[in-house]
């Protein structure tokens, strides 16, 4: 089975969308292999977001990615890092597809409500930025 990485967005945490978001994950057959709540720095919401460190939205992205608490997932399925970015959807909620995360919960491009890796080598990445082995069961 491959990992993914997963977050659960401060717009959504903040809603009390934490039960819901899980729900629909475990429902598609992913299994939680690591899941805790923090609250980043701008500084390392920076870090964890430093591909896109170029991009005009950096500044907002790193601002609201540390507002608030977020929820860091590892998630667990046989090709976990495509199928984790179809059950959330395209990155704008307004042009995701039905049924998907981000359609249901989403309130904007910026406030997309989750995150998951795009490839094995993000995923190589952001699972050590935020966990231990120890902590991935
Ligand atoms: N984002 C934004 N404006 C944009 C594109 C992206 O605010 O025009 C934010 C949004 O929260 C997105 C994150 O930056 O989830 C990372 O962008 P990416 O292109 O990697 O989208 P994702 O992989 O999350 O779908
Ligand atoms: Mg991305």
């Amino acid at each position: 089975m491959e990992r993914t990485f997963a977050i659960i967005k401060p717009d959504a945490v903040e809603r009390n969308l934490i039960g819901k978001i899980l729900d629909k994950t475990e429902s598609a057959g992913f299994v939680v292999a690591g899941m805790k709540k923090i609250h980043l720095s701008v500084e390392e919401a920076e870090g964890f977001y430093y591909v896109h460190k170029d991009r005009p939205f950096f500044n907002d992205l790193c601002s609201y990615m540390s507002r608030g608490p977020i929820v860091v997932l590892v998630l667990r399925k046989n090709d976990a890092i495509l199928a984790w970015r179809t059950l959330m959807g395209g990155t704008n909620p307004a042009d995701a597809e039905a049924g998907t995360i981000r359609k249901e919960f989403g309130l904007s491009i910026g406030e997309n409500s989750v995150h998951g890796s795009d490839s094995p080598e993000s995923a190589s990445f952001e699972i050590p930025y935020f966990f231990s082995q120890l902590e991935l069961v």
